[in-house]
């Protein structure tokens, strides 16, 4: 399946909430959604929010998952397939799942404005983990593995705006970051507790339950 190459901000439209999806943008009043809020299209407002059903209900929560996360719908089922086999929650183990992937601990340590961006930082090789060149946005990090921006890719404006304007990163306890020296840690796996995202997961375990 292709990747969305369409207007991200018509994706928030679509879910009815802010997927925080442009970075800093997202916080201004340049945030398309704060100005229309209706569905996209031609019949956005007079067709607005009207009664959803169940089957929509639980479809609209896993979409909503999957595109502030950026995953394509093939590999969103086989992450929910891994949280399911693993111990636990499966709604839980399933949202650490998506916050370990490379392309959002880059996110989240504030080396890239969205996690859009960060996944072409990554696809362009200007992140190494644990020393070694990684480029793949999926990857998934383990507690006490080091990120850090390479070395000749420092002073990109994309980086460095980001850095200058993204979201502090010291309130997610399980991550360290040194941004005068580019680089970070993941301390630790968080819990759904400490995941601070309007994410229903038992909504999308009875999605692929059904
Ligand atoms: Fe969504 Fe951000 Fe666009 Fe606002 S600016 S509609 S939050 S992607």
């Amino acid at each position: 399946m292709a990747r969305y190459l369409g207007s991200v901000c018509k994706l928030c439209r679509r879910e009815g909430t802010k997927l925080m999806l442009k970075g800093a943008r997202c916080m201004t009043s340049k945030c398309s959604f704060e100005r229309r809020s209706y569905v996209p299209g031609q019949h956005g407002t007079s067709h607005a929010r009207k009664k959803v059903t169940d089957y929509g209900i639980h479809l609209r929560e896993k979409q909503k998952a999957r595109r502030i996360y950026g995953v394509l719908e093939r590999q969103f089922k086989k992450y929910f397939e891994i949280a399911d086999k693993k111990s636990g929650e499966t709604g839980e183990n399933l949202l650490v799942l998506l916050e370990r992937r490379l392309d959002n601990v880059v996110y989240r340590m504030g080396f890239a404005p969205s996690r859009n961006s960060a996944r072409q930082i990554i696809r362009h090789g200007h992140i190494k983990v644990d020393g070694k060149k990684v480029n793949i946005p999926s990857f998934l990090v383990k507690p006490n593995q080091q990120i850090e921006i390479k070395e000749n890719s420092r002073s990109m404006e994309l980086i460095q705006d980001a850095l200058q304007n993204s979201m502090d990163s010291s309130h997610y306890d399980w991550l360290s970051v040194d941004r005068s020296n580019f680089r970070g840690e993941f301390l630790y796996t968080p819990n759904r507790e400490q995941l601070e995202i309007d994410i229903n997961a038992n909504l999308i375990v009875e999605f692929y339950s059904k």
